[in-house]
């Protein structure tokens, strides 16, 4: 997705955008208040600091709420209760305090994310018929994967995680959103178990690229060769 980091101190917003280019987002990162008013409609979602050069934060997250209802996570040294609730009530869907923790912000902004999701997983892919790559076809409603016409068995977890990529083709879902949807915690040793699940889809579908890895990040539906010739993206 298309972030938009409002952020003047070079140093976080390189960290910043560094984590999230990673988590296969791409970024506009802005230093000022009057430029992020006008890149804020491109973006899908927001991390807005509050102390910034030209505009009081809060001042900016009220007139970007105005204009936009994307996602959008306050990132900012201000730990004061009064700060905390006064962001919230402004607009924001979360707060986050500075020193924070990477990996917990990334988690925050997954959250954020689908919870605001305006097409949850499940009610992307509308079209009533099966989601078709190659030769493979994905019956969300009928929870069943047919290979050039033939049924293939699918354990029910297996099943999910494949409808999880399949229920919106074009997006890619990190390590940690699928742990949580589909085993319901992250943190634990499910991430393992997420790999042999994988393995498991490609092996009885016979076609490897079907599930497609990116790589440090999470996994996509890909499309198939029809002879399920490995694509190198294990
Ligand atoms: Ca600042």
């Amino acid at each position: 997705m298309h972030a938009l980091l409002v952020e003047d101190d070079d140093r976080m917003a390189q960290a910043l955008g560094t984590a999230l280019t990673q988590r296969g987002h791409t970024v506009r990162r802005v230093s000022r208040a009057l430029d992020a008013l006008l890149h804020v409609r491109e973006a899908e979602f927001v991390l807005l600091d509050l102390g910034l050069p030209d505009l009081d934060g809060i001042e900016l997250l009220r007139r970007l709420r105005t204009v936009c209802a994307a996602p959008l996570i306050v990132v900012t040294a201000r730990c004061e209760e009064r700060d905390i609730v006064t962001g919230l009530r402004a607009g924001a869907d979360d707060y986050v305090v500075k020193p924070f923790r990477m990996a917990e912000l990334m988690a925050r902004i997954d959250t954020v994310r689908r919870r605001t999701d305006a097409h949850p997983v499940g009610s992307a892919h509308t079209g009533g018929g099966p989601v078709r790559t190659g030769d493979v076809e994905v019956d969300l409603a009928g929870r069943t994967v047919s290979v050039a016409g033939t049924e293939v068995r699918l354990t029910r977890r297996e099943f999910d995680v494949l409808a999880l990529l399949a229920a919106h083709p074009g997006e890619v879902r990190s390590r940690e959103e699928i742990l949580d949807r589909i085993w319901g915690d992250a943190f634990l040793a499910a991430s393992r178990s997420l790999d042999v699940h994988v393995a498991g889809i490609r092996a009885k579908t016979g076609r490897s690229g079907l599930v497609r890895t990116v790589r440090g990040f999470g996994y996509q539906l890909g499309s198939p060769a029809a002879h399920g010739e490995p694509d190198g993206a294990r």
